[in-house]
């Protein structure tokens, strides 16, 4: 069955997305697939201390934003428990043993947020 099928190269092709027909540069399908893999929902507040003075931070990751709304987040975060903090690679550090309140803010704002690690 699938010999009988013609195939069509053309310059053209691949070029456009097969699901929307968009130019693949402005396609998004691959990047909506790509944040339902990367995440299950959930939100996990951790925190690492590895090389941190002090407490450490509390690093959040999970949440499907990107680059610049992570960081407005963070910003608001960062007001509500009263530290400094910072956006790397798509996590969000915070300053400091906030992960209680870190996961109660981001429940507060809709976010399946869950606290991990010990
Ligand atoms: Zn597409």
């Amino acid at each position: 069955m699938a010999r009988k099928r013609k195939i069509v190269y053309s310059s053209d092709e691949g070029r456009y997305c097969s699901k929307c027909g968009r130019p693949q540069d402005l396609c998004q399908c691959n990047a909506q697939k790509k944040a339902k893999v990367k995440g299950d929902g959930v939100v996990r507040v951790s925190r690492q201390t590895k090389g941190r003075k002090g407490a450490g931070v509390s690093v959040i990751t999970g949440l499907p934003l990107n680059e610049n709304d992570l960081k407005a987040l963070a910003k608001t975060l960062k007001k509500k428990v009263g530290s400094g903090g910072t956006v790397r690679d798509g996590v969000i550090e915070i300053q400091g043993e906030h992960r209680d309140r870190l996961v109660e803010e981001l429940k507060k704002l809709g976010y399946q947020a869950k606290r991990s690690g010990g």
